[in-house]
């Protein structure tokens, strides 16, 4: 799907951001804010060692999948090097 004008500027706005973590994002059109989260969560990802990864790099040992809390948020974690406070 062809781009709009409207997220090639924006593109061309964030460019010099490349690199940087997205530490707040605010605005109201709703297009910039997608496309801040997504940048946001890109940037994150890059720092997770276990979301969505299936092996514990410490231990060698596949992740536990699981949706916690509240919010039943998906979570991953280690059976043996990770302590579960519950
Ligand atoms: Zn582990």
């Amino acid at each position: 799907m062809p781009e709009g004008p409207s997220i090639v500027i924006l593109k061309e706005e964030v460019q010099r951001f490349t690199g940087q973590p997205v530490l707040a994002v605010e605005g109201n059109a709703k297009v910039e804010l997608e496309f801040l989260q997504w940048k946001k969560e890109h940037v994150l990802k890059a720092h997770w060692p276990a979301h969505t990864k299936p092996i514990c790099q410490r231990c060698n040992l596949p992740f536990i999948k699981k949706h916690t809390g509240l919010k039943k948020r998906r979570s991953f974690f280690c059976p043996n090097c990770q302590t579960i406070y519950a």
